[in-house]
């Protein structure tokens, strides 16, 4: 696809310096617009900043007719067109927000002989809930000006994505209803089950696919463990590696982003804090200070980040555990746009596992911007889409719980990339540290806590298992008499790290399950763990067993 013997090479490559000012192409966007302009479907997976736009934006230009494309999130919608428009590319916009007036005047200009329109953007709502624009789209295709579909950030379409949007699995009828009208569809986030849903979702066929990779060299990755101290150790790491530089802090709750900002402050950064329940104009300022490095340190939950094109931020501070690891690569995604050096750090501690989690099941999570047209925060999560955070989340905790394997592999394998960590060149924690691992047997060690959990009758939390595996004599433990029970101290030779990395690998793999429980009245939350048996079954007849690699201290 990469030839330039296409009958449209010339113009694509004039239009590519004119129009855009481009002086060349990045990787895959000259062999994404050959496919589609061959009339071929086309799924891309392109990280952030990689250019996506220009593979339809250009074919949009030098096409007769009309583009369609559907885009999540309406302040984008407006920005491209801002853009558009300067570069006199007619173009135009439909969403349900918009005055009724102005939206018949845009579906006139469709029904108009000839429509000047090059490019029309509309919200996923638009196709999968109203007639009225597929009318119009029928009419532009009986016309022969309907040229091309794009659907961008095309992993919304998928429940096993981590922005799933209802409205996105509606876009099927797009190819049900226009069989030979070319879709293109655009994300930088997706494994390889996501992108067989969309594919499927989607209808679309005999698709090509093109993917690059996803390592992004500059960015420096480490996983720290949160203590109490965690906004001291926050401050410290600002002063010592990155003063007066640009990040993000990400932050779960609104209330943490708030605490947070203050905190630095304090501590004599240019903080603020960003989050959902602010009201529109307040966060378009705070933007456009963090924009003018009036403000070097954004404190905020994922809804901050979609559409924000600022090349220096040097460090983005995970302040608490990501909901999946599709996500936490994106966030990390928007340090170091320029190719500069930049960290990612996140604080982690397994307490914030359980408390995501529960946030999850309350749906009270605040999700990425995306998602501000559809609201998941009215209703608890329920049934699949629960189970596929909840697992989301687990892989995320045992990224963390990993401190052997390169923090690259860990996310690219995640994206069913191959890499080799040679390639990382000591630019992760895990790389830095580890000289070298062994590989250890823990079935016996697995057994023994399965069995615990049972016999403690599934009643208690994985830090109490490790209390009376390793022989603690602690008040509950007492007091529950569980220093009678036979593997009461069964695991005392261990170190508390390694037991607690078996356990927490049980639960990551599903042989045990945490199960969360609002406990006293004061609403704290607390979880216990119960054994899966169907999983636990193999593993506990010694039809199963379990390695695990240990960083070996040279
Ligand atoms: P994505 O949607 O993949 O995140 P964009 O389409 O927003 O990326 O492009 C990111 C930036 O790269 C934009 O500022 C765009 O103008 C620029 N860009 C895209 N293609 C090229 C190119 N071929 N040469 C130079 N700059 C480009
Ligand atoms: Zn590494």
């Amino acid at each position: 696809w990469s030839s330039e013997n296409f009958s449209w090479t010339k113009k694509l490559e004039a239009n590519n310096k004119k129009v855009f000012g481009n002086h060349s192409f990045r990787p895959n966007q000259r062999e994404v617009i050959n496919a589609t302009m061959s009339g071929y479907d086309v799924f891309v997976l392109m990280p952030t900043g990689g250019g996506k736009s220009l593979t339809y934006q250009l074919p949009a230009l030098i096409c007769p007719g009309i583009t369609l494309v559907i885009s999540p999130l309406v302040s984008l919608i407006q920005d491209q067109i801002m853009h558009l428009l300067q570069a006199n590319i007619p173009a135009a916009y439909l969403s349900g927000n918009m005055e009724w007036a102005e939206q018949q005047e845009i579906l006139r200009e469709l029904n108009s002989d000839y429509c000047k329109y090059k490019l029309l953007y509309v919200t996923p709502e638009k196709v999968a809930k109203s007639d009225v624009l597929l009318r119009h789209l029928e009419s532009l295709h009986a016309r022969e000006l309907l040229a091309r579909f794009v659907i961008d950030e095309a992993h919304c379409v998928s429940q096993w994505g981590h922005d799933f949007r209802p409205d996105y699995q509606g876009l099927g009828i797009l190819k049900q209803k226009f069989p030979n009208i070319p879709v293109l569809a655009l994300t930088a986030t997706a494994t390889a089950s996501v992108k067989e849903d969309v594919v499927q979702a989607l209808g679309l066929v005999n698709c090509i696919v093109f993917r690059q990779s996803f390592n992004r060299p500059n960015l420096w990755y480490s996983v720290i463990p949160k203590t109490k101290k965690c906004l001291d150790d926050i401050d410290k790491f600002i002063k010592e590696n990155h003063y007066d530089e640009c990040g993000i802090i990400y932050c779960l709750s609104r209330m943490d982003c708030e605490k947070v900002a203050e905190k630095l402050q304090e501590c004599g950064h240019k903080a603020a804090f960003y989050h959902g329940s602010m009201d529109p104009a307040q966060r378009t300022f705070i933007q456009k200070q963090w924009s003018k490095d009036e403000i070097n340190i954004i404190c905020a939950t994922v809804a901050f980040g979609m559409g924000i094109n600022k090349p220096d931020v040097r460090f983005v501070i995970h302040h608490s555990l990501p909901k999946s690891i599709e996500g936490y690569h994106q966030e990390c995604g928007r340090a170091g746009r320029d190719g500069q050096r930049s960290s990612c750090v996140l604080y982690y501690s397994y307490s914030d596992y359980v408390r995501v989690k529960h946030m999850i099941s309350q749906g009270s999570v605040e999700q990425s911007s995306f998602s501000s047209g559809y609201n998941h925060s009215n209703s608890a999560n329920s049934g699949r889409i629960l189970e596929t955070n909840t697992e989301n989340l687990l892989r995320m905790v045992s990224y963390c719980e990993n401190d052997v394997d390169c923090r690259r592999l860990l996310q690219l394998v995640h994206f069913g990339e191959k890499f080799n960590s040679a390639t990382c060149k000591k630019t992760c924690d895990n790389c830095l540290k580890v000289k070298s691992f062994v590989e250890k047997d823990v079935t016996e060690i697995a057994k023994q806590l399965v069995e615990l959990v049972r016999l403690t009758r599934q009643q208690f939390s994985s830090s109490h298992i490790l209390e009376v595996y390793r022989g603690s004599l602690s008040q509950l433990v007492k007091k529950q008499r569980h220093e009678s029970l036979s593997l009461h101290g069964a695991g005392k030779h261990l170190s508390k790290g390694e037991a607690s990395r078996v356990l927490r690998h049980l639960v990551t793999e599903d042989f045990l399950v945490e199960e969360v429980k609002k406990s006293d009245f004061y609403g704290s939350v607390s979880s216990v763990l119960k054994v899966n048996e169907s999983k636990a079954y193999d593993l506990c007849n010694g039809r199963k067993t379990m390695l695990l690699r240990f960083p070996s201290s040279v």
